[in-house]
């Protein structure tokens, strides 16, 4: 089959690679229809995960048909409304492996399975435990082929895969995957109560659906920050009002439009590979490259400073090792909260697609280009450097070059 695979710092190749097989009981194979870039993968794109080897196949956004199933894949789950899996079915799958049993997963506490990465111990070296495994997500998280390919092999499929209303398109489930319950999950962090201001760092897609599910949750207003203005425009069109990093100083702008009091709570959608200015900039680059810091937190660090006393600091964005000067006196004295984590896609599975049959919302709102598989090595460049009015590409396994 065809497949995305890493190719070293800012390279990928689509190669051709042995089919998945079976392996265990509960796996499936997809055959994928659809997969899409995420913000994640360009932290793989620019190599900063030591556990990346050549040839791996990325990709954790991916959604497709049923083509083979273990002979352990029996059972119906509550998100299926109890129906077992068959071939032919049309599913998404959650980018996080969960097995559904262990003492994290009945907690629905889904990406902290203790089952699903056979490299745990990599982890547990770093973080002291180790999160669930993830697909296409380098060695640290289970070394799992991904689904920038035409096909995957899903294990505890019986768990995971989630069965696709006929009437829903592929472009309206696609981002169940991952995105929008990531954003969902990030502004449900937020603890939000009416009346709240919000305020969103990055506009990228995770912070798209952070500020449509801030609305959604009952959020007055939100203010999101960025400085791409083709993403500051998606954000005013989903109610926001915006910020421009480089046209104004954000934290006194924040202040300015709270009364001084500062937002109720603050989201942090960009990460590790946060754009710095001035010299703060300078000193978390530079310390990167000498690898006195693994991630840049400007923005964890404006987060904090921002919030409001006794306000919620919701990451989202990805962070993966160990980050300097975190004003941790501010977050102290403010008496402020931290929530975070890698996202527990089952759990929202059912409810947002609730949402997307309701009506409330249409998360192909974000797609800006539709391109063969073929043409990810372009895809992966202009989502990176933002060129062409990018915001997210999904590829299309099984199409042609054009
Ligand atoms: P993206 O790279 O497309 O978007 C990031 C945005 O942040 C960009 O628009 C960029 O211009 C903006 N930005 C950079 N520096 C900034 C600053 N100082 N202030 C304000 N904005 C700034 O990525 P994405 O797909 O939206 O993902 C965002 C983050 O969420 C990434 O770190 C990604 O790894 C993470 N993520 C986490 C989960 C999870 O389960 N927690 C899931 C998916 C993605
Ligand atoms: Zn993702």
């Amino acid at each position: 089959m065809r497949a995305v695979c890493w190719k070293g710092t800012n390279k990928v190749e689509v190669d051709n690679v042995p089919d998945p097989k079976i392996l265990n009981p509960r796996d499936a194979i997809v055959k994928i229809t659809s997969t899409a870039i995420c913000g994640s993968d360009l932290h793989l794109y620019d190599g900063f995960n030591p556990t990346m080897k050549s040839g791996d196949i990325l990709g954790h956004e991916f959604m497709g048909e049923i083509v083979e199933l273990g002979s352990g894949v029996k059972e119906g789950n509550e998100r299926n409304n109890g129906q077992p899996l068959a071939v032919g079915d049309r599913v998404v799958v959650p980018f996080t492996i969960s097995c559904g049993s262990c003492f994290f997963c009945q907690r629905t506490l889904w990406s902290l399975c203790d089952n699903s990465n056979p490299n745990a111990w990599m982890a547990e070296k770093l973080m002291g435990h180790s999160p669930s495994g993830l697909f296409g997500y380098s060695h640290l998280t289970g070394g799992y082929a991904g689904g920038q390919a035409e096909y995957a092999r899903v294990p505890f499929a019986d768990v995971g895969l989630f069965k696709i209303p006929d009437e829903l398109t592929d472009e309206q489930v696609l981002f169940l995957t991952d995105i929008f319950p990531t954003g969902y999950m990030a502004a449900e962090n937020c603890n939000i109560q009416p009346g709240d201001t919000v305020a969103v760092w990055g506009c990228g897609p995770v912070g798209q659906f952070g500020i449509r599910s801030a609305f959604l949750l009952g959020a007055e207003r939100v203010i999101a920050i960025d400085r791409v203005p083709e993403r500051l425009q998606m954000a005013k069109e989903g109610g926001a009002e915006v910020l421009n990093f480089e046209e104004v100083e954000v934290g006194d702008a924040l202040k300015e439009m709270t009364s001084g009091r500062g937002p109720d709570s603050v989201m942090d959608a960009v990460g590790m590979e946060a754009h710095g200015m001035g010299l703060e900039g300078i000193y978390d680059k530079v310390k990167q490259a000498v690898r006195l810091e693994t991630d840049r937190p400007n923005v964890l660090r404006q987060a904090i400073v921002a919030c409001r006393k006794g306000g919620t600091v919701s990451v989202p964005g990805v962070y993966t090792g160990f980050v300097d000067k975190i004003p941790m006196g501010a977050f102290m004295n403010k008496g402020l909260t931290m929530k975070t984590g890698q996202t527990h896609v089952h759990r929202y599975l059912r409810p947002l697609t609730d949402l997307i049959q309701q009506g409330k919302i249409d998360p192909s709102f974000l797609i800006t280009h539709r391109l063969p598989l073929e043409q990810a090595p372009h895809a992966y460049e202009i989502f990176k450097h933002k060129q062409d009015n990018c915001v997210k590409v999904v590829l299309k396994p099984g199409q042609a070059a054009v």
